[in-house]
C-alpha cells in the first residue's frame, strides 16, 4: 500500500507551525509496514488543495489528511474531498446531537459553524473525537482510502491510534515493521562501512542505515515481515552478521549506553573503580554514576584540577608536574597508580588533557588528552587528539576513557 500524506494549512507553509502531523503518522505507518511515498502541505485554499487530492488519488492508495476540519472558513478539507469525488454532504445526527449535548454541558451557544460539524460525505465513515469537536472520516472509494483527521495533534494522535490503526490493519496489507539500533565505538566510520560493505549493498530487508553520532555510529537494522516473530528472527541474523564483523566495536543495542556496557562487565567481573579526572572534570564519574546500581562497583570519583590538589589528593609529585607537566602520560600514569593504591580498588583511570579553547603550547595542542588505566596487571595509558569545542572534547575523552574500561574488560579473561 502506497501511502500519502496531505497536511493541510497554510500557517504551515508560512513556518508558524512545524508538520509535526507529517512526522507522527509517518513513523506509525511504518510501524505498520504501510510505505509513505509522500508528503504534501498545501495551504487553506480550495483550488490548491483540490489539485493536489487530485495528484494524490492518481498515485497513491492511501490517503491521509490533516488539518482543515475546523468550523471556520479556512477549514475546507471536508469539503473539497467531497466535491472532488462528486459525494453530497449528509448530516449525521448523531454527532450533531453529540455536539449539541456538548456545547449545553460547556454552557455555550452552538452556531451553524459548529452544526457544519456534523456533515459527512455520503458513504463516510464518521470517526468520534474524543477530545474535539471535529471528527474524522474513514471513506473508501473503488480501491482507494481516504482518512481525514482534525489538526490539533492532540486530537490527531488518539484518533489515529485508537481508530484508524485498527481499521487500516484490517484493510490491508499491513506487514509488521522491526527494528533495532547497534551501537558502534572506537572504529571510523569508514573503517566500520568497510567492514560491513557488502552487507550494507545488498541490503532490501533487513535494511541497514548508519548514522553517526557524534562519538559513535549507530547501525539501525529494519526488517519487514508478516509477523513480529518473523521480523524478529531477521533482526537478529543480520545483527549476529554484523556483530562477527565489527567484533568488539559494537558495544550495545538499543537504549544501552557505553556506561552501561561497562557497568554490565564491572558486575559480571566482580571488580571495582574509582576514577580521577582533570579535564573532564567529573563527567566520567557522571557517566559512570548514571548507571542504576553503581554503588555495587564505583569507589570514588576525584576530580583534581589543579596542579596543588594532583599532589595533596594524589600524592603526585611537583617535580614530576614540573618535568612533563600535568598533561602527560607520567602524570596520567601517576594519578592511576596513586589513585588505586589511595582507593584500593581494582581499577582506577585517570584522565587529564586540555579541553581548550585557552591552554595550548608548541606541543601541546587543545584536545590533547592521556588516558591512563591501572589494574592488577600493570598501567597503560593512550594518548589522544580530540577536536571540537571544550563541552566536545570533555565528551569525548570520557566515552574514550569509558571505551577503555569496556575494552579492558572485556579482554579480562574469565
Ligand atoms: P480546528 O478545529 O482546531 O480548526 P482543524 O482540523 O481545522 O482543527 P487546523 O485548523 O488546520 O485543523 O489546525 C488547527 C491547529 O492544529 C493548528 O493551529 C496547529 O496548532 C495544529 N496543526 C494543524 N496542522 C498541523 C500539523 N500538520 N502539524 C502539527 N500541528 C498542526
Ligand atoms: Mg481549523
Amino acid at each position: 500500500m502506497r501511502a500519502e500524506i496531505i497536511a493541510v494549512g497554510t500557517e504551515l507553509l508560512l513556518g508558524q507551525i512545524a508538520n509535526t502531523n507529517a512526522r507522527y503518522l509517518s513513523e506509525k505507518l511504518a510501524e505498520l509496514g504501510i510505505d509513505v511515498y509522500w508528503h504534501t502541505v498545501v495551504g487553506d485554499n480550495a483550488h490548491r488543495l483540490d489539485e493536489a487530492i487530485g495528484l494524490a488519488l492518481s498515485r497513491a492508495d492511501l490517503i491521509i489528511f490533516s488539518g482543515g476540519l475546523g468550523p471556520t472558513m479556512d477549514d475546507l478539507t471536508k469539503e473539497t474531498v467531497a466535491s472532488l469525488l462528486g459525494l453530497a454532504l449528509e448530516k449525521n445526527s448523531e454527532w450533531e446531537k453529540h455536539l449539541e449535548e456538548r456545547f449545553a454541558r460547556l454552557g455555550r451557544q452552538m452556531t451553524d459553524n459548529n452544526r457544519k460539524q456534523a456533515l459527512v460525505p455520503g458513504g463516510a465513515v464518521l470517526i468520534e473525537n474524543d477530545n474535539g469537536t471535529a471528527p474524522g472520516l474513514w471513506l473508501e472509494r473503488a480501491d482507494k482510502i481516504l482518512v481525514l483527521l482534525p489538526g490539533p495533534p492532540r486530537e490527531l494522535e488518539p484518533m489515529f491510534a485508537d481508530k484508524i490503526v485498527p481499521r487500516l490493519i484490517k484493510a490491508g496489507d499491513s506487514q509488521v515493521i522491526c527494528s533495532r539500533v547497534l551501537k558502534v565505538a572506537g572504529l571510523g566510520e569508514s573503517a566500520m562501512e568497510e567492514a560491513i560493505a557488502d552487507l550494507l549493498k545488498k541490503q532490501s530487508n533487513p535494511t541497514i542505515a548508519p548514522l553517526v553520532k557524534h562519538t559513535e555510529v549507530h547501525l539501525r537494522i529494519t526488517a519487514k515481515a508478516a509477523s513480529k516473530e518473523e521480523a524478529v528472527k531477521m533482526l537478529t541474523e543480520t545483527e549476529d552478521e554484523i556483530r562477527g564483523r565489527l567484533g568488539l566495536a559494537v558495544y550495545g543495542a538499543g537504549e544501552e549506553s557505553m556506561a552501561d556496557a561497562v557497568a554490565a562487565l564491572l558486575f559480571k567481573k566482580k571488580m571495582t573503580l574509582a576514577v580521577a579526572e582533570s579535564c573532564t572534570g567529573g563527567l566520567l564519574s557522571h557517566m559512570l554514576t548514571n548507571v542504576p546500581g553503581s554503588s555495587d562497583y564505583f569507589l570514588e570519583g576525584l576530580v583534581a584540577y589543579s596542579n596543588r590538589s594532583k599532589t595533596d589528593l594524589l600524592n603526585i609529585k611537583g617535580s614530576l608536574l614540573r618535568e612533563f607537566g600535568a598533561v602527560s602520560e607520567e602524570t596520567a600514569r601517576a594519578m592511576a597508580e596513586n589513585l588505586r593504591r589511595r582507593a584500593g580498588c581494582d581499577l582506577t583511570m585517570a584522565v587529564t588533557g586540555i579541553a581548550g579553547p585557552t591552554g595550548a603550547t608548541d606541543d601541546k595542542p587543545v584536545g590533547l588528552v592521556y588516558i591512563a588505566l591501572a589494574g592488577p596487571e600493570g598501567v597503560s595509558c593512550r594518548r589522544f587528539n580530540f577536536w571540537g569545542k571544550r563541552e566536545t572534547i570533555k565528551e569525548r575523552a570520557a566515552v574514550a576513557g569509558l571505551n577503555m574500561l569496556r575494552l579492558y574488560l572485556a579482554r579480562l579473561n574469565g
